[in-house]
């Protein structure tokens, strides 16, 4: 069976067919500049990645187009044959706790929560609509970021502001990426060959969060109302003392935009090695010794072990932790700072293990009290095996 995942942003298409139950990645690519000049898309297969321009005038479009490639590279011989698409979507609020099957409802639920997910949502709607109208008998579900969260309990989940911000508009923790979240932590209770564990999973990309997870539910998460809140990352500032805010619109007379363009997109390891917010640029400002980049990543390392710490703390112990995502998966460097810090809990890193990149590995030593692993994180594969669920 055929099962194809989707990742529809504004301007974007990110896409990966998968033959299901066994797992496999038949072809997979990313479509761009959807609805602009020069739109173009690139495809892999077989190994080969291939870069084709063409006019993705929008949605639909760029879904016709991708129906053109699937046939012409005899990956599908006819429509019908991708049995379903599963659907990102980053916000689905206190509705939705796990995949569901997309009706009116869902879907209105889903253009609905666009308030608190503005960029994400209404996105995520185009690109129902669109696989609507090309895939008609396709079954459509979706695969929240939030649902994972789900689990978290009320003393994690609220904020200690006026109760009526909770019930009137909906202010509480809803977390994000809970797609990797959960691939992470199933994949570790594999491993480790049992379910009843506590582990911390740390997913640091340029978007970042940790989350705390108790026998495969998720008990807490770094990220909140949205994904500004708890981690230093690429651009976003993380926790902060929210006074900041009207304090400096009162200063700047910055409105609401500017503002929040300003902790979202100028923040976080940008705003403090004034130089960049890859990682890669920060570890090599680190070793032509630029004082900036040393402290943005000073910064940045002490505020992962303040959330390991805390979950630590939180779960009165902890069976593993896991790094994933671009920086976890591929940073030596930001495991090794990371784990050095927990010295103090017993947990020791294996430097020699550690020296790799995206490969799933122990990288604690055998006296370390806290296994620490790499595990390479897979939404797209999450979201197919959902869907394979729904549809079954
Ligand atoms: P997102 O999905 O949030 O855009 P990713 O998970 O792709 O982010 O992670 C992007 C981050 O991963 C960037 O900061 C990038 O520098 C970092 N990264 C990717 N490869 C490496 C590497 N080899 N060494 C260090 N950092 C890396």
């Amino acid at each position: 069976m055929k099962i194809l995942s989707v990742n529809a942003g504004s301007s974007s298409l990110k896409f990966q067919l998968y033959k299901m139950p066994e797992e496999k990645v038949l072809i997979s690519g990313l479509m761009e500049r959807i609805g602009m000049d020069n739109s173009f898309y690139t495809i892999k297969i077989n190994g080969e990645k291939i870069k084709k321009e063409a006019n993705l005038e929008n949605h639909e479009k760029a879904f016709e187009v991708l129906v053109d490639e699937l046939k012409s590279n005899n990956v599908i011989d006819s429509l019908n044959d991708i049995k379903a698409i599963g659907h990102r979507i980053v916000q689905g609020g206190d509705y939705f706790d796990k995949s569901v099957i997309i009706d009116d409802d869902v879907l209105s639920k889903i253009e609905e929560l666009s308030a608190l997910a503005p960029l994400h949502n209404p996105a995520a709607v185009t690109g129902i609509k669109a696989a609507k109208e090309v895939f008609p008998n396709a079954i459509l579900t979706a695969v929240f970021d939030t649902a994972f969260h789900q689990t978290i309990p009320e003393e994690n989940y609220l904020y200690a502001l006026p109760y009526n911000w909770y019930t009137d508009y909906k202010v509480r923790k809803y977390g994000a990426h809970g797609t990797s979240h959960k691939f992470v932590s199933q994949r570790m209770n594999e491993i480790l060959k049992r379910t009843d564990t506590k582990l911390i999973t740390c997913h640091i990309g340029n978007g970042a969060s940790i989350s705390a997870v108790v026998n495969g539910k998720c008990v807490n998460t770094s990220m909140g109302l949205t994904p500004n809140a708890g981690l230093i990352m690429g651009t976003r500032c993380g926790d902060i003392d929210a006074s900041i805010i009207p304090y400096i619109m009162q200063k700047t007379n910055m409105d609401t935009k500017q503002i929040d363009n300003a902790i979202n997109k100028e923040s976080g390891l940008l705003a403090i090695s004034r130089k960049s917010s890859d990682s890669r640029d920060i570890e090599d400002g680190i070793k032509n010794g630029d004082k900036n980049c040393i402290l943005a990543q000073k910064m940045y390392v002490r505020r992962i072990v303040d959330y390991i710490a805390k979950y630590y703390v939180e779960m009165n112990g902890c069976d593993a932790i896991c790094f994933t995502a671009g920086i976890g998966e591929n940073s030596a460097d930001t495991r090794r700072d990371v784990i050095k810090e927990l010295n103090v809990l017993g947990i020791y890193l294996d430097e020699d293990a550690n020296n790799v990149r995206g490969k799933e590995r122990l990288i604690s030593t055998k006296d370390s009290k806290v296994q620490c692993y790499i595990i390479p994180t897979d939404e797209e594969l999450m979201i197919a095996r959902d869907t394979l669920e729904l549809i079954k």
